[in-house]
């Protein structure tokens, strides 16, 4: 698959599968078991995979493409999609001595028909993912787990969740561990529902891990491991996808105020809301030019990905901190604009708006992220 045939299967998928169902499942906070189904059917779930084991073996730019035609239909899946290729990027960089064991999961994604996620975030150390509070316990060759997951995107959906955990002898709080659990592991269950504000389609509910055994060949890194994988395989996709979620956002709520404009008439005047209000002109416009300046910094972002340099993790973590600001911003003056239409809810502008706000919280959050920014500039250690 290429590049272009990559963005115009999810172009398709997103108008032709997500669009129509985006405002029922939000309301009903339904999982679209059918989105999954038509992104396995159309190769994008081994989007990223190498193409040894059957992947498109594609990049970044790609990537980022993709999830923000899915969010500017519906963030939901956006975010679903996100979370799995982070899950899979996670399989495929596990330690070599693995390897061979994890190739037939890896060929089951990029088939289509295996959904993974990450579970990260923990009841006790809330947003701070990279310190879990549960620790391995060594069981023969394998470990054994109990963990509370605070928020696991696709829980119940998933084929398999990559988990972290303190590594049994780890000495500090950042001396974790990654693991993959297949969906039936024993002692693995959903602990609560999911009804969020907003990305209310996405099944972001806790699990529980109680005394789940893990074989080793399923412990993805080496003991202590977890948090450089955590930093260098899954940190900067993330914020790149999430970035990519607040893009799409950011343009459905342009193109959703723009033909609200239009078609809405002051009967009394002759006129469209457009035409009679320069003050709505000009909020559309500042939403189009944040909108746009947030894609130039995704594009700046991709590059430094491609091109790893000096200034790469400052623009990792600028570029999520700085989306999840904006698609508040946008999606805020949309429903401003559109006023009384948007509150009550009659347009799906205000899905938007809750959708949006996903972002800024989303771990690492927008707060964590500018003290990482600051210690970052003043030569300080980040953890
Ligand atoms: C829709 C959704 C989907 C999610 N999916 C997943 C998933 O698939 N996998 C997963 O592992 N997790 C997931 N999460 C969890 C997410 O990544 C965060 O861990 C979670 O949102 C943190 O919420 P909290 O209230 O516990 O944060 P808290 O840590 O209690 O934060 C509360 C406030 O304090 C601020 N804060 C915290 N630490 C600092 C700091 N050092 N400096 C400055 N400010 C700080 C935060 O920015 C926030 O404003 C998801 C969350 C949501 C909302």
């Amino acid at each position: 698959m290429t590049h272009d045939v990559a963005v115009s299967k999810a172009a398709e998928i997103a108008r032709r599968v997500l669009a129509p169902s985006a405002g029922q499942n939000d309301k009903a906070g339904r999982f679209s078991t059918e989105a999954v189904k038509s992104l396995g059917e159309a190769g994008l779930l081994g989007l990223m995979l190498p193409t040894d084991s059957g992947g498109s073996g594609l990049g970044p730019r790609t990537f980022a493409a993709v999830v923000a035609a899915f969010a500017e239909a519906d963030a939901s899946v956006a975010m679903v999609y996100v979370m799995h290729v982070m899950g899979a990027a996670s399989i495929a960089a596990a330690r070599p001595s693995v390897a061979p064991a994890l190739t037939p999961m890896l060929q089951e994604i990029s088939a289509g028909r295996h959904l993974s996620t990450l579970a990260f975030s923990e009841a006790g150390s809330r947003s701070h993912f990279w310190a879990p509070l549960s620790r391995a316990r060594r069981n023969g060759d394998g470990v054994q787990i109990s963990a509370k997951k605070s928020w696991v995107t696709s829980a119940g959906y998933a084929q398999s969740y990559v988990v972290s955990a303190l590594a049994p002898e780890g000495a500090g709080p950042t001396d974790s561990t990654l693991y993959l659990l297949a969906a039936g592991t024993r002692g693995l269950s959903v602990a609560g529902a999911w009804d969020g504000l907003g990305l209310r389609a996405n099944a972001s509910a806790p699990i529980a891990l109680d005394d789940c055994e893990v074989p080793s060949h399923f412990q993805l890194t080496d003991d202590g491991a977890g948090f450089p994988a955590m930093m260098n395989v899954v940190l900067p996709l993330f914020n790149l996808g999430s970035a990519s979620v607040s893009l799409g956002l950011c343009r459905a709520a342009v193109v959703g105020t723009a033909s609200h404009l239009k078609t809405a008439k002051f009967e009394h005047l002759g006129q469209s809301l457009g035409e009679s209000l320069p003050t709505l002109r000009a909020q559309l416009a500042t939403m189009q030019i944040d909108t746009d300046g947030l894609a130039a910094r995704i594009d700046d972002l991709i590059d430094h990905l491609e091109k790893p340099r000096e200034t790469t993790m400052l623009r990792v973590l600028e570029s999520k901190a700085a989306a999840g600001d904006v698609a508040i911003s946008v999606s805020s003056a949309a429903m401003r604009v559109c006023g009384g239409a948007a509150f009550s809810k009659h347009l799906g502008i205000e899905r938007l708006f809750r959708d949006a706000h996903a972002g800024a919280v989303m771990a690492p959050t927008g707060d964590v992220l500018r003290e990482f920014i600051g210690k970052l500039l003043l030569g300080m250690p980040l953890f």
